[in-house]
């Protein structure tokens, strides 16, 4: 049952449409995603994704497979995937940062400790306290018209009732328009909230909030470049419409830091952000000892980093802004023979082993990046 090998693939999935944000638009997601095999001939699958690139964040697929394979990987061959934790610990030790391919490392090992036991993930995170979680989708067409006819119709598919607008290309008083107008068509039936991705200074941000505060948006996530903490505190002591922090929020001790000054008053969660499963149940205790709310992100991952994604927002009992793992409906098709289940406006979990997504090899190899 220890580890015998390691394979790391890069994948690029096709979208059902383009998803703008502020530094991408999307047309074919990438995602890393690694396999760890046994001795007895069962697999541990995980994912992690980056959007566009070096573009939202430091760490690359390339970079991810290339350190996976280089530092981390030949830790592993041998060792016992019961002993996540420790192995993960040392890996800490020899590894600094990288934390997108530290992540992924460790859900591969969770996955398949998971599966050794015939048990799900979540059991090995303590326990689910949800068997499904609220799910908001992405307005991100481009279109303002395009956006309210999709948001109506999901409405009435009743996938979902919140709504993110990413806002952060173009001209910051424009978007805060097409934001009101959105908000006008769908009335009280949903909530909106914006994602800026970093794309103002604290002068527009003070201006453009106070109008989609007025306007009824529900939240505003991450309206200042991610240095800037000082100002995100003076955005968070300002208004009363919640300041969430994302791309400002990765390690625990950035959101020890922002709890600590008030930079946001609530926190966006990722699994890659903060370098694993388990970092980021730490990273949850921080801010629930700090009465932050919290949010289950994405990073746009497919049917299999959802997953893993849900296994541990499952274990948190307090999500109070739900989550947005939308990315299986994002997708064109999936590397998976299953896939996630969406119905009530939420996204269900998936019982294991594991993740409890089944891997579709030929699938796979046919997406792999060759
Ligand atoms: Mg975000």
């Amino acid at each position: 049952m220890n580890i015998h090998s390691i394979f790391i693939h890069i994948v690029e999935l096709p979208t059902i449409r383009p998803h703008k944000l502020s530094m991408h638009t999307i047309t074919k997601q990438t995602i890393v995603v690694a396999q760890i095999n046994d001795t007895e001939g069962l697999t541990g699958w995980s994912e992690v994704a980056t959007i566009g690139g070096a573009s939202y964040g430091e760490a690359t697929p390339e970079a991810i497979k290339v350190n996976c394979e280089t530092y981390i990987t030949p830790h592993l061959i041998g060792k016992n995937p019961q002993q996540f934790n420790l192995l993960m610990y040392e890996i800490s030790k020899t590894v600094s940062g990288n934390y997108f391919a530290r992540a992924l490392i460790e859900g591969a090992l969770i996955d398949l400790a998971a599966k050794q036991r015939n048990i799900p993930a979540y059991d090995l995170l303590g326990g689910k306290t949800h068997d499904s979680l609220p799910v908001a989708w992405t307005l991100a067409s481009g279109d303002t018209g395009k956006d309210i006819e999709e948001a109506k119709e999901l409405l009435l598919q009743k996938k979902h009732r919140i709504f993110k607008l990413k806002i952060g290309v173009g001209d910051a008083m424009e978007n805060v328009e097409h934001v009101l107008k959105i908000k006008k068509e769908v009335g009280d039936g949903a909530r909106l909230t914006v994602d800026v991705n970093q794309a103002w200074d604290e002068t527009t941000a003070n201006y453009a909030i106070a109008r989609l505060q007025d306007g009824g948006v529900s939240m505003i996530e991450q309206p200042l470049p991610k240095w800037n903490f000082e100002g995100m505190s003076r955005l968070t002591e300002r208004f009363s419409v919640p300041i969430m922090a994302d791309e400002g929020a990765n390690s625990i001790h950035e959101i020890f830091q922002i709890a600590k000054h008030r930079s946001g008053n609530s926190i966006a969660l990722k699994v890659c952000k903060a370098g694993g499963l388990q970092a980021t149940k730490t990273a949850a205790g921080i801010a629930e000892a700090a009465g932050l709310g919290l949010y289950g992100g994405t990073m746009i991952e497919s049917s299999l980093g959802t997953a893993v994604g849900l296994h541990v927002y499952s274990t948190i009992p307090h999500l109070e802004f739900g989550t947005e793992l939308f990315g299986p409906l994002l997708f064109k098709d999936t590397i998976t023979a299953n896939n996630i289940e969406y119905s009530n406006f939420e996204v269900v979990v998936p019982d294991g082993p594991g993740f409890g997504m089944i891997i579709d090899e030929e699938k796979l190899d046919h997406y792999k990046r060759s």
